[in-house]
Formats: C-alpha cells, sequence, structure tokens
C-alpha cells in the first residue's frame, strides 16, 4: 500500500496519507486544511547518520 509521510508546511503537523498517484498536490492537512504540504523520504536511513566515523570500529585487531 503506496503510503507517504507529508509534513505540513504551515502547522508543521505530521500525517501519513495513501497516495495512489505520484503527485501530492491533492494532499491537504488534516490539521490546518493547507495544501501546503512537503512529501517525507520515507525510509530506515536518518539524516545525519552517514558519518564515516570508523575511530571506534571493534574486531580489527
Ligand atoms: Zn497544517
Amino acid at each position: 500500500m503506496p503510503m507517504f509521510e507529508f509534513r505540513c508546511a504551515a502547522c508543521k503537523h505530521l500525517f501519513t496519507r495513501i497516495v495512489w498517484k505520484s503527485s501530492s498536490g491533492d494532499i491537504s492537512c488534516p490539521s490546518c486544511g493547507s495544501n501546503d504540504v512537503i512529501k517525507q523520504i520515507s525510509g530506515f536511513a536518518s539524516p545525519g547518520s552517514q558519518k564515516s566515523d570508523s575511530s571506534h570500529a571493534c574486531g580489527s585487531s
């Protein structure tokens, strides 16, 4: 089921909608009714987790 997370640009409300089309033009915020919403990238990779910090890598002895 194509569910996407959206964040309202007006009130910062985060909500999930089922979207069948790739356009988010008809998505409106359930909190304030604004259609100025931003589609969130759903995934396991959170921003800031791509650090190349290997100073404490274990098992290299
Ligand atoms: Zn809103």
